[in-house]
C-alpha cells in the first residue's frame, strides 16, 4: 500500500527541521498527519502554518513514553540532530533512540503498519571505507561524545531488523547524510546553518580544524523524495539504505562558498576539531539509485542559495539569537 492511500500517518519529530518538511509533503499528498513532539529542538515556528490545517494535528509527547494512538503508518524521526544538542543530555539523547524505537516499535507491531525509522551515516562513526556502502558495519568509538548519539541510533537499527525478523513488522531504515535547508535553527550548531548566519551577521566563520574534513550535503527537498520513495517501496525492502548526495567538499570549501553566495566580509577563525568528528564522509548511493530510482539532485550552490534567503529573511524580521553558544561557548 502506498503512503499516497493511507490516512492518518504519524511524524515523530514533526516540528522539526526534516520533520516539517515531511509533515508538508503527506499533507500535500491528501494524507492526515498527527505531528508528535517535546519541542527540545523542534520548533512551533516550523508548523505554524500548519495547524489550521483540518488534516493537521499536533501533540506534545516525548518518544521515550509509550504512546497509544491509531495509525496508518509511522516515520520515527525525534532525536536531535546537531552534535551540540545531542551531546547536551547524552542520557536522554540515548533513551530517545532506544526507548524510542522501542516505544514506536510496540505500536506499529499492535497497528501491523509500516515503519520507517531516520537512522544515521554517524552509523559508520569515522569511517574507514569510503564511500561509505551499507554493508560496511563502522567504526564508531562507543564511550566518545558521540556515542550517545551513534550508539543510540545503531541500538534503533538492531531494534528494528529485530522486530522486522521476530515480529514481520514492515520496517524501513533510511541512513541520512548531513542534510541543510530552510527551517534549519539559527543556533542549530551543524555546519550550514552556522556558517550561513555567521555570514550574514559578519561575524567570523568558524572552521573546526583544517577544515579538510569532508562531508555531502543533501538539500532538504531532495530528503523528503527520497523518505516517501523508501516508504512506498516493495514491503520486502526494508533498507537500510544510504540518503544523501553524492558530491563532497571540504568544510573549508563550504566556508568559500557562503562566503561568494552571501558578499559576506565575516573572516575565517579556527576552532579545534571536536573529538571523534569523521574526516570524510560520503554516501555510496547504488542501492537508493537501484531500489528508489532515486538520487540527490539540487547542486549545493542553489540549496544554498535557498538557505541563505530563508535565513535572509528570517533575520530581518526577528532579532535572531546569537550564535556564539553554539559555536565556542558550549564547546568550552
Ligand atoms: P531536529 O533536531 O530539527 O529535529 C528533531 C525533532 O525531534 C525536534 O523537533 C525535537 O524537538 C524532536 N525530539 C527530540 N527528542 C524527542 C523526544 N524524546 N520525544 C519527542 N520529540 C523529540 O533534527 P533534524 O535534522 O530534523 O533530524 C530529524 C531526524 O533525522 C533525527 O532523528 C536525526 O537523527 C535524523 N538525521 C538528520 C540528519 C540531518 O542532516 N538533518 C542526518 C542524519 C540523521
Ligand atoms: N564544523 C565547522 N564549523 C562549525 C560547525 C561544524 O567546521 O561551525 C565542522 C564539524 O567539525 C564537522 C563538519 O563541520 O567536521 C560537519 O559538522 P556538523 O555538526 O554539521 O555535522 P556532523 O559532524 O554531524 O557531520
Amino acid at each position: 500500500m502506498s503512503i499516497a492511500e493511507r490516512r492518518r500517518v504519524l511524524v515523530t519529530g514533526g516540528a522539526g527541521f526534516l520533520g516539517s518538511h515531511l509533515c508538508d509533503r503527506l499533507l500535500k499528498e491528501g494524507n492526515e498527519v498527527l505531528c508528535i513532539d517535546n519541542f527540545v529542538t523542534g520548533s512551533k515556528a516550523n508548523i505554524e502554518h500548519l495547524l489550521f490545517d483540518p488534516n493537521f494535528e499536533l501533540l506534545r509527547h516525548d518518544v521515550t513514553f509509550p504512546l497509544y494512538v491509531e495509525v496508518d503508518a509511522i516515520f520515527n524521526l525525534a532525536c536531535p540532530a546537531s552534535p551540540i544538542h545531542y551531546q547536551h543530555d547524552p542520557v536522554q539523547t540515548t533513551k530517545t533512540s532506544v526507548l524510542g524505537a522501542i516505544n514506536l516499535l510496540g505500536l506499529a507491531k499492535r497497528l501491523k503498519c509500516p515503519i520507517f525509522q531516520a537512522s544515521t551515516s554517524e552509523v559508520y562513526g569515522d569511517p574507514d571505507v569510503h564511500p561509505q556502502h551499507e554493508e560496511y558495519w563502522g567504526n564508531v568509538n562507543p564511550v566518545g561524545p558521540r556515542a550517545c548519539y551513534d550508539e543510540g541510533k545503531r541500538c534503533a537499527e538492531t531494534l528494528f531488523f529485530d522486530y522486522h525478523r521476530q515480529h514481520g513488522l514492515e520496517i524501513k531504515v533510511a541512513r541520512i547524510f548531513n542534510t541543510y535547508g530552510p527551517r534549519m535553527l539559527p543556533n542549530d550548531g551543524r555546519v550550514v546553518s552556522n556558517f550561513v548566519v555567521q555570514a550574514l551577521k559578519g561575524e567570523p566563520i568558524t572552521i573546526y580544524g583544517d577544515g579538510e574534513q569532508t562531508r555531502s550535503f543533501c538539500y532538504v527537498d531532495d530528503l523528503i523524495e527520497g523518505f516517501i520513495r523508501l516508504m512506498n517501496s516493495d514491503a520486502s525492502f526494508t533498507g537500510p539504505v544510504n540518503l544523501g548526495n553524492s558530491t563532497e567538499f571540504s568544510i573549508a570549501e563550504l566556508a568559500a562558498l557562503v562566503l561568494e553566495l552571501t558578499g559576506s566580509r565575516s573572516r575565517i577563525v579556527r576552532l579545534p576539531l571536536p573529538q571523534d568528528d569523521p574526516r570524510r564522509r560520503k554516501p555510496d548511493g547504488t542501492r537508493a539509485a537501484e531500489r528508489l530510482g532515486w538520487s540527490a539532485k539540487t547542486p549545493l550552490t542553489d540549496g544554498l542559495r535557498a538557505t541563505i534567503s530563508y535565513f535572509d529573511s528570517r533575520m530581518s524580521a526577528t532579532s535572531v539569537r546569537t550564535i556564539k553558544a553554539a559555536t565556542v561557548g558550549v564547546r568550552e
